[in-house]
């Protein structure tokens, strides 16, 4: 059937949620969709940008629905194969199997998040032209309201505007949102349902750095010692404390011949970040690690490049309870309706590798409730809201307590964590009624939404409170009893 609502879309930002969402809807038979994406292209390469993603279970959901899942498997490395290399400041090495917790768990895929947008992108320019175009280099400047229907301003880098109304305008634009922040401008004071709301943790604030390797770079000296493309490694240093200590992190690629990026995660007071001159940088990475042959792996032009980046910071975690908003009646083409999905709604440090897989969730949930709905908007962005806003929360919590202190922070934190994480993992598999596994397992099951995660985490820590108050009862009683006699 022909609804002519389903139709004259804009969806502002062009990573994983935008463009999942543009296949999505186009999937569901809407048409004339435009995504409008400031950088220059889908797998444009920015050395800070350049992490690796993890999709797993949740996120598989939207790539099962688009088709996509056997070439979204070509181009990663599954956990499944996840090989981990630790290289010691003497040279020293030991690769382990990354344990797989949950045996039934969803095989997940490692792949750079370039590839991945570019996964979807090249499905769009082989199937979907004639509905979806992308703006590549074209900003959303500003968003204005006309009556019932809202004006989308867009500026390319030529400086040439142009003005799109549409029915349905998705924010996939990331943490900065200009579509929430829009939103919340026009509540004037009354209402803070677009703003952000921050909550702490001790991996937020934390800073890093990507350093880019050639492919297959040589370990050491010994000719043929070269690093494979699908191993990860942790390379230590030889520096010790807070301030100095440093380790360069690789995830796995499936691709042999694309350069390798090294994440350096550190306090914000580390010495890295007060080194100014490339001389300086080059002379402390040297020193830092002995152990790999740096003059044949960095060039001049990557550590100048390293030196001049300001790299990032780890986000707060963060969510907004307003997913929508509707003006006049956009069903029957008179009007717009508004929905934030992605790190436009909710955002977090990587702790949990949970940002683009919450991110394709909230896709798929559109996806879900427009089919309920008959894509009619006025009904389907209100129960959108209703359904998604609890596990959202959940999320942020679970971001807070799942593993914030991987960063080598705080040892007792982290060991205080670990003796957690096993308590939980062998009381579970020993009472699986009364325990769960620690939640940081929980997320790696994909049935199970966020609330229901934080739910089973929360009575798990219930039980575990009851437990040592009996021990320290039975104690106490014990105790008293031997005294007596
Ligand atoms: C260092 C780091 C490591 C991470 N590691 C992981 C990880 O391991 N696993 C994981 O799941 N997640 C990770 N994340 C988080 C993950 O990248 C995000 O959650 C995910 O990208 C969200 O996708 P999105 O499409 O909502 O937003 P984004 O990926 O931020 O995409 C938004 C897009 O909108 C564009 N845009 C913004 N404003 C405008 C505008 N006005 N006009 C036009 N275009 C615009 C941007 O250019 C961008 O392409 C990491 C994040 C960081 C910072």
């Amino acid at each position: 059937m022909n609804h002519p609502y389903k139709k004259n879309v804009v969806i502002i930002g062009g990573g994983p949620a935008g463009l999942g969402a543009a296949l999505m809807l186009v999937k569901r038979g809407w048409t004339e969709i435009t995504v409008l994406e400031k950088r220059p292209s889908a797998d444009y390469y920015e050395p800070d940008k350049s992490f690796s993603y993890q999709i797993d279970g949740r996120g598989q959901k939207l790539t099962y629905l688009l088709e996509l899942t056997p070439k979204l498997a070509d181009l990663s490395v599954p956990n499944t194969d996840f090989y981990f290399t630790i290289i010691q400041k003497d040279g020293t090495r030991k690769t382990i199997k990354l344990p797989i917790a949950d045996s039934k768990r969803k095989t997940a895929y490692w792949l750079p998040r370039a590839a991945f947008v570019d996964l979807f992108y090249q499905e769009i320019t082989q199937h979907w032209q004639d509905s979806i175009q992308v703006l590549f280099q074209t900003e959303c400047v500003e968003i204005k309201q006309n009556q019932d229907n809202l004006e989308i301003i867009t500026q390319s880098r030529d400086k040439q505007q142009l003005t799109l109304t549409p029915t349905l305008v998705v924010g996939c634009d990331g943490l900065n949102s200009i579509v929430r922040q829009t939103l919340h401008q026009w509540q004037q004071g009354t209402s803070d349902s677009f703003v952000m709301q921050q909550f702490p943790s001790p991996s937020t604030g934390l800073r890093y750095k990507v350093l880019t390797l050639p492919p297959q770079f040589p370990l050491s000296e010994t000719a043929g010692d070269l690093a494979q493309s699908t191993m990860a490694y942790g390379i230590r240093s030889t520096f010790k404390g807070r301030q100095k200590a440093i380790s360069l992190g690789l995830l796995p690629f499936k691709n042999p011949d694309q350069p390798r990026t090294a994440n350096i995660i550190t306090y914000p007071d580390h010495e890295i970040w007060q080194l100014e001159a490339t001389a300086e940088v080059e002379q402390f990475l040297k020193q830092a690690f002995p152990q790999l042959p740096l003059e044949k792996i960095l060039s001049p032009e990557e550590i100048a490049r390293f030196t001049s980046s300001d790299g990032g910071k780890f986000p707060i975690p963060q969510y907004c309870s307003g997913l929508h908003q509707i003006w006049g009646q956009p069903q029957d083409n008179q009007g717009t309706g508004v929905i934030l999905l992605g790190d436009a709604a909710h955002c977090f440090p990587p702790d949990i590798g949970q940002g683009v897989n919450s991110a394709l969730e909230d896709v798929y949930l559109l996806h879900e409730i427009l089919a309920e709905t008959q894509d009619n908007l006025s009904e389907a962005l209100p129960r959108y809201e209703s359904l998604r806003q609890p596990d959202i929360k959940a999320l942020i919590r679970l971001v807070q307590i799942s593993y914030p202190w991987q960063y080598n922070q705080d040892p007792l934190q982290k060991k205080l964590w670990s003796v957690n994480f096993f308590l939980r993992l062998l009381l579970s598999r020993g009472f699986p009624l009364l325990f769960n596994p620690h939640s940081f397992i929980l997320i790696q099951n994909h049935e199970l939404s966020y609330s229901e995660i934080l739910a089973k985490s929360n009575g798990t820590t219930k039980a575990l409170g009851i437990l040592a108050g009996l021990a320290i009862l039975t104690f106490a009683i014990l105790f008293g009893y031997f005294r007596y006699y």
